[in-house]
């Protein structure tokens, strides 16, 4: 194996414009850093490139000395695979320039970049596309995967304004994909992760928001929660979809608007993110503040690009961390319950269950239309277990578990493939449901011998 290190390196060194980092190298303990402290994973070789056509040398370099493959955007991936355990890594996180064509309303996004990137970048000309909400996070994956938010009610998901990828395939060839250009592999990537190659910038279509938006908290007791968020389901059935609340159960954060007394105690938090007229915006909160008597809250006018960052502070890197999650259509009874069951024994003051809103844009898309197929799904529900101490590792990785089997019965079928960690190889096919075979046809064209296996795999 050492050889065939030695050899991929010098063949590189030659043929490409970026760093090459082995383990003794200044730089690459803190290159194979990931958000997931849970992942400790050792490539012989990280290759940080900079420019696109750094990309075929090293796949070719990698498949010709029998190296294993991995691909970083941002390394937030909760499963880790954007590292490999001795092979190479290519790490785009030299690429995060973003280009902007406002007259056109287009983003061209290079694979490094993170959500914070773009959306200055596109702020700048008060334009958006709906992305996560956490702005670290790295616009490949999250895009690759699907992609959803805020906006996403109104805009759909990311992959729905995806308009074209430039991508390296296995066998080291450029390609430009888009519904005109290699459209079936254009289907693939929209859902697909990382299976069929490498891609090296992203196109998307842009909308005016903002700047200024309307978001904040409204934070109620735990022990209306019942009350809560079944007022929550209801309200969430008719609201428009400028109009975003999700629902979060947790500990509360010592945060300034809520009385010390309440910080460290289970609630419910309501995150509101409006996107229309900012005078409009009142009227439409008003009735949330029914649901309960709220603890507190920090609602008002603020720039898109500053609460795109509201939560960066509670999901920062270096924490250990273990996900679940389901699809739901509805809200069920039961479902409620069990989210309130698990919420009342948080196994760490991190911990949390949250319910991501989705309902409308991506719901208007046929479900065979590109591989992500989850088009009846109205809920994004995620159980997030995060610590600190590995001594806490089965406590807190137990609570996920449990609580991911009681609910069950209450979700739809499939899952979010981005949420899905490095344990769930045998969810991939049910993640895609009836797309599954189809993206196995394509995967069979584009990539036979399985070199982009680190990702949520789809077998050839
Ligand atoms: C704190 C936090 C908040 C999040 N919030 C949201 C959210 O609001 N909405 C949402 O939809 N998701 C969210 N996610 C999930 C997120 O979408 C995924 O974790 C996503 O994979 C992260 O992308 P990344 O580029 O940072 O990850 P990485 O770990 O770098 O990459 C993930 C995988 O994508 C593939 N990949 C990456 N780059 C490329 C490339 N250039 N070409 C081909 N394949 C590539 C590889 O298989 C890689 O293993 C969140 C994640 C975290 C950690």
């Amino acid at each position: 194996m050492r050889t065939q290190i030695s050899k991929a390196m010098e063949e590189l060194k030659g043929s490409i414009k970026g760093s090459i980092l082995a383990a003794d190298d200044p730089g690459y303990a803190e290159a194979r850093q990931i958000w997931n402290a849970m992942i400790d994973r050792r490539p012989a070789v990280i290759v940080q490139c900079a420019l696109a056509d750094d990309v075929p040398p090293v796949i070719g370099s990698a498949r010709e000395n029998n190296l294993e493959i991995s691909v970083r955007g941002a390394g937030h991936n909760i499963a880790g695979n954007a590292l490999c355990e001795n092979g190479i890594t290519i790490d785009f996180s030299r690429m995060r320039k973003v280009r902007v064509d406002a007259g056109k309303k287009r983003a061209y996004v290079e694979p490094g970049a993170t959500l914070a990137d773009l959306d200055l970048a596109i702020q700048a000309h008060g334009l958006a596309t709906p992305v996560g909400i956490n702005s670290t996070t790295g616009i490949a994956g999250l895009t690759l995967g699907g992609g959803f938010g805020w906006l996403t009610r109104k805009y759909g998901m990311t992959i729905d304004n995806l308009i074209s990828v430039d991508l390296i395939t296995a066998e080291g060839k450029k390609l430009r994909v888009s519904e005109t250009d290699n459209a079936d592999l254009f289907w693939a990537v929209r859902g697909g992760g990382g299976n069929f190659g490498v891609v090296t910038q992203f196109e998307f279509r842009l909308f005016p928001v903002g700047p200024e938006i309307v978001a904040g908290l409204i934070v109620f007791p735990f022990n209306q929660a019942k009350q809560v968020l079944t007022r929550y389901r209801r309200f969430v059935d008719s609201a428009p979809e400028d109009l975003n609340v999700w629902a979060v159960l947790r500990k509360a954060p010592p945060l300034p608007f809520l009385p010390e007394s309440v910080h460290g105690e289970e609630v419910v938090v309501l995150p509101i993110f409006y996107a229309g007229a900012v005078a409009e915006a009142e009227k439409l909160i008003a009735p949330l503040r029914s649901f309960g008597n709220a603890l507190g809250e920090h609602i008002g006018p603020q720039p898109y690009v500053e609460w795109q960052k509201a939560f960066d502070p509670l999901l920062t890197s270096g924490a250990r961390n273990y996900w679940k999650s389901h699809n739901f259509t509805e809200l069920a009874d039961g479902a409620l319950d069990t989210i309130i069951e698990f919420a009342g024994k948080l196994p760490s003051p991190q911990c949390e269950i949250f319910i991501g809103l989705i309902a409308g844009a991506p719901n208007r898309v046929a479900p065979g239309a590109m591989a992500y197929g989850h088009r009846d799904a109205k809920f994004v529900l995620n159980v997030h277990g995060r610590w600190d101490e590995a001594k806490d590792d089965q406590t807190c990785i137990g609570w996920a578990r449990d609580f991911f089997k009681a609910s069950a019965p209450y979700a739809s079928a499939g899952a979010y493939v981005n949420f899905m960690t490095e344990e769930e190889s045998d969810r991939v096919a049910a993640a895609y449901g009836s797309n599954y075979e189809r993206l196995v046809a394509i995967k069979r064209r584009y990539d036979p011998e399985n070199v982009f296996h680190l990702n949520q795999n789809i077998k050839p």
